[in-house]
């Protein structure tokens, strides 16, 4: 079996015309596993029949990451080396189109301290900030997805390695809606469109706060902040105006909450994968912002560990909306990756928020969006609460409320 060349190549084009948006004379950086060298041609192709002046390609490798982690002392891996910055610079004189590949084993870091991994990352990343806040806004940038068969076999355990793979990408093409005769294009700018007519919609309405309540027990109420935008589907790039849709698939609007300010309880409708360990059928409930206690039928400890993880894993960081007729919803199975399980319902995130739905966020420090609300933390996790009858009233500065949500989709 396997997919066909032409749907491959639909998959290709869309990633790097829709996606990325690539522009014609802009410098490409592609980030692909070593696995999907056949998958990295097509993509580079592609970019170069945009008019891409030069790909780069960045190999990447679940194998050497984690052989680095288990072997090479955390200070070691910490450090920036000069040639890395290097890299870095160029890229803020190019402000290339990046374009991700995920195909990530997501239990490839089975086995290595969660702590070494968090304080590399936070220690590499107080030198990369920089460079990344330099291009943040004026290139584009897309993740789509390759499945890879230890993925697959991931979700999907009882099936052998080709069955496996065949199943996944039947799901990620639904998701990312390549179908055989029909326009991809065309289904994007159509969703595209919907999602931002939504968000306008959110916007526009001035919600100071949202109530969450269904029957499986969530009843919850969250404060927004106050001139945040709600976000979903695209962006721009500020210096050459090229749109742009950053994650493939994506059907989720969402805003970063009033950290500290929310209460009740929140019932998860999915199971959580959190350093590649299942945590299932749990709820946690807040208490002036901060989640005070949790239980979970399996992974109750775990959960604990995640909110301990620091100051802010305890408050939300993202709200987000998705009705329950995502395609991801529909395939009906966990992805065991972010990309396509935060766009399967609504969901919150514990953990770190955005600044970029402040107004000027994206010139803004990490401090001076926490003082305006975004919360701020190591983590950022997803969770499920889209139960099948959740419904979400919004509510206006001056108690005025607004049905958001009827039975797990958009009241109207
Ligand atoms: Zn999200």
């Amino acid at each position: 079996m396997g997919i066909s060349k032409a749907l491959l190549q639909k998959y290709a084009e869309l990633i790097v015309r829709t996606g990325g948006n690539v522009q014609r004379g802009q410098v490409v950086q592609l980030t692909v596993s070593v696995e999907q060298h056949a998958f990295a041609a097509l993509v580079m192709e592609e970019c170069y029949k945009a008019g891409a002046k030069k790909v780069n390609v960045e190999w990447s490798s679940d194998t050497q990451r984690r052989l680095n982690f288990l072997y090479a002392d955390q200070e070691v891996l910490a450090r920036v080396l000069p040639w890395e910055e290097a890299k870095m610079k160029q890229m803020v004189e190019d402000l290339p189109c990046r374009i991700y590949i995920a195909s990530d084993d997501p239990d490839a870091m089975n086995g290595v301290d969660p702590h070494k991994l968090s304080e590399v990352s936070r220690s590499r990343s107080t030198v990369i900030k920089p460079y990344r806040n330099a291009i943040d806004g004026k290139h584009q940038w897309v993740i789509a997805a390759y499945p890879s068969v230890p993925w697959a076999k991931k979700c999907f355990p009882d099936l052998d390695d080709q069955a496996a793979v065949d199943r996944l990408w039947e799901a990620i093409l639904k998701t990312v809606r390549v179908r055989e005769n029909e326009d991809p294009v065309q289904a994007w700018k159509e969703h595209t469109d919907f999602i931002e007519k939504k968000a306008d919609w959110l916007n526009a309405q001035g919600f100071s706060s949202l109530r969450y309540k269904s029957a499986n027990g969530t009843d919850f109420t969250v404060r927004l902040i106050p001139g945040a935008k709600w976000e979903g589907a695209g962006a721009v790039n500020s210096v050459n105006g090229a749109f742009y849709i950053p994650n493939m698939p994506t059907e989720e609007i969402f805003t970063s909450p009033m950290a500290g300010e929310c209460e009740g309880t929140l019932v998860s409708v999915k199971p959580l994968s959190w350093n590649s360990q299942l945590i299932e059928d749990f709820s946690i409930t807040f208490e002036n912002g901060r989640a005070v206690s949790c239980r979970a039928a399996k992974g109750q400890e775990l959960l604990e560990k995640m909110i301990a993880m620091d100051e802010g894993a305890a408050m939300l960081g993202e709200v987000a909306l998705v009705p329950k007729e995502s395609p991801v919803n529909q395939c009906g199975f966990l992805f065991y990756e972010t990309l396509f399980d935060e766009n399967a319902c609504c969901h919150v995130a514990l953990g770190m928020g955005f600044k970029e739905v402040l107004p000027d966020g994206d010139n803004l420090t990490q401090e001076q969006a926490k003082a305006q609300g975004v919360n701020d933390s190591i983590i950022h996790v997803d969770f499920m609460v889209g139960a099948d009858d959740l419904n979400i009233d919004g509510i206006r500065p001056d108690g005025t409320t607004i049905p958001v949500f009827r039975n797990g989709t958009w009241a109207k």
